[in-house]
């Protein structure tokens, strides 16, 4: 099954789904994460965009994932970019990538550029059913983004529910954790979200909540089945 990722910004993949997309590489599934502003304009305090670019490949390459997908709308700007040059812009990267599996940010998230890119992706994933020649998805998963998604302030939105675990064990989280640290400054000292405390305190706390040692948790947006085992 080919895997899309499909998210913001560099590292946003790691933070949501760096455990369970490594796992998957990992058991021969073609992972890729397709990054809407992969640029790293307006990054505050982060490195120019040579280095960026170098440690987004440092970072798929410590989780398996294949060759990125790579944006380049304006970084903490994409309400400026008219939605159906998003939507037109996964399109491809699904058609591109072959994915039937999908992972995106949640609605409710405090990062307005993860806001735009599941309204985008969400009318993305609908294209195998306006074309015939576009594999049929058959899961789309919400992500949760430390310093992003648990950020979020109460509103219309409906909060990020984790409905979905993935055993994130000491393998998984590792090659998670040396992900995050492939990118030069995004891990900050605890009690920030981005810190290796809070990371492996989610992991616990998801694992706490689903029987397992550890997870990464997600909400499913969407999930069809052809054959009745793969609803086992
Ligand atoms: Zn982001």
């Amino acid at each position: 099954m080919n895997v899309l990722v499909v998210v913001a910004h560099p590292d946003d993949e790691v933070l949501g789904c760096g455990a369970t997309g490594a796992a998957l590489a990992a058991s021969g599934h073609l992972v890729r994460a397709c990054f809407l502003a992969a640029g790293a304009e307006a990054r505050g305090g982060r490195p120019e965009t040579a280095e960026l670019s170098a440690d987004t490949a440092r970072a798929q390459a410590e989780l398996g994932f294949g060759a990125p997908i790579l944006g380049n709308f304006p970084n903490i700007r994409l309400n400026t970019v008219p939605h159906i040059e998003l939507v037109r812009f996964i399109e491809n990267a699904i058609l591109e990538s072959g994915a039937q599996v999908i992972f995106t940010h949640h609605p409710a998230d405090l990062n307005d550029d993860h806001v735009q890119t599941v309204r985008a992706c969400m009318a993305a994933a609908r294209l195998f059913q306006r074309r015939t020649d576009v594999k049929p998805l058959r899961r789309l998963y919400l992500m949760e983004i430390l310093s992003s998604t648990d950020w979020a302030f109460p509103s219309g939105s409906e909060t990020f529910r984790a409905d979905t675990f993935f055993e994130a064990g000491d393998v998984w989280l590792a090659r998670k954790l040396a992900a995050l640290r492939a990118y030069r400054g995004v891990m900050r000292p605890f009690p920030h979200p981005r810190s290796e405390e809070v990371l492996r305190a989610l992991a616990a706390y998801r694992g706490g909540q689903s029987g397992l040692r550890s997870a990464e948790a997600f909400q499913t947006a969407f999930a069809a089945a052809v054959a009745a085992d793969d609803l086992l």
